[in-house]
């Protein structure tokens, strides 16, 4: 063991559990630990975390932003003094982020009065400051410069968040893959969930998988009797070759997770309909989803553009996705019917269901 290799006591990194948590935590979790760092996250979004974060920024930025600001607090409120607050450039060569999250390290600094470490590492291939920097950074911060100690940790860090793609690319759920994957453990469960009807959900990992801003969309779905698939379905090839497929090009970092995963399902003909869920004013949202309903309306799939604020009541949200579910069951009907796939009984039972069931 190297001097660089923790004969001292743990060192803290307080990990919002915000924006890219939902999407690269796994690797976070096996990159962190290996590098001897003892992970405090904060709690999971409550209204009082969003208040906070509203309280600090202009109003017209957008939702998750907001919630990032309110999660960094509640580090600050539990002690935590050491946060990670990464700026996030571009994830391949001119493939971008938005503004927002790029230039996070500076809205932090700008909204939040109280003194603490930020761990801010840089990654940006358009610039050439690759993945491997992006992490060396973050080990550097900590006095850690031992490259062969770094490179092992980074490979601990992709084992973890291997083994939760293989997972959540099985069907098993974000929840569930994700406490399997910190705990070591790749279940492979078999997905017998048989639903009449089934969407694909357009979204961010931090809007959609956080049940405070999604409102538990995907199972008030699944109470409804619709199967939902999101990005975690799709592989990263797959996604990309159906934007190409559309003739379109990805120009967005996120654009796998919505152009790309609404694109697979819609050309594979694998769904009923389309759910985008956005943040209201998100500029790159409001692209990727115009760019889906034009190519949605061609194939006559149906589609439905929830935006969420810090305003949106879960009452009026129901009503749309009860509304959507319903025209889906109605059209669902008449090709059931004509191709005697399905019974009758399936859309009914369904139907009731979502009547009976307070989601
Ligand atoms: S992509 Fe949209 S929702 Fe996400 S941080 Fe940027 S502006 Fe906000």
């Amino acid at each position: 063991m190297t001097d660089n290799t923790f004969s001292t006591a743990k060192r803290k990194i307080g990990v919002p559990r915000a924006l890219s948590y939902y999407g690269n935590y796994p690797f976070y979790y096996g990159f962190f630990t290996a590098l001897g760092l003892e992970i405090v996250l904060s709690d999971k979004t409550t209204t009082g975390i969003i208040n906070e974060g509203v309280e600090r920024v202009v109003s017209d930025t957008c939702l998750p932003i907001k919630v990032f600001v309110g999660h960094v607090l509640n580090l600050l409120e539990k002690g935590c003094d050491t946060i990670f607050v990464p700026s996030l450039q571009s994830s391949s060569y001119k493939i971008n982020n938005c503004s927002k999250i790029r230039g996070l390290p500076e809205i932090i600094r700008n909204v939040i009065d109280k003194p603490f470490r930020m761990i801010e590492p840089t990654i940006d291939k358009t610039e050439g400051i690759s993945f491997k920097d992006f992490c060396s950074e973050i080990a550097h911060d900590f006095d850690i410069f031992d490259e062969d100690f770094i490179s092992s940790a980074i490979k601990s860090g992709w084992e973890v968040y291997n083994n939760f793609h293989t997972m959540t690319n099985a069907g098993i759920s974000y929840e569930e893959a994700l406490k399997n994957a910190v705990e070591g453990n790749v279940i492979k469960k078999p997905v017998s969930v048989v639903r009449p009807l089934s969407v694909v959900i357009m979204a961010h990992g931090y809007n959609l998988f956080d049940e405070r801003i999604s409102m538990r969309l995907i199972k008030k779905l699944d109470k409804m009797g619709v199967k939902a698939y999101t990005a975690l379905n799709v592989t990263k090839e797959d996604a990309l070759n159906s934007i190409r497929e559309l003739g379109e090009i990805q120009y967005w970092a996120n654009e796998l997770d919505l152009t790309g995963t609404a694109a697979y399902y819609m050309l594979n003909n694998k769904v009923d309909g389309i759910i985008a869920l956005s943040a209201f004013g998100c500029g790159p949202d409001s692209l990727m989803v115009d760019e889906i309903q034009y190519h949605a309306k061609e194939r006559k799939m149906p589609m439905i553009h929830l935006t969420i604020d810090e305003h949106t009541g879960e009452a009026g949200f129901v009503t749309r996705i009860e509304a959507f579910v319903d025209m889906l069951i109605r059209k669902k009907r008449k090709a059931l019917e004509k191709n005697n796939v399905y019974t009758i009984p399936q859309l009914a039972s369904a139907k009731k269901e979502r009547f009976l069931t307070k989601v």
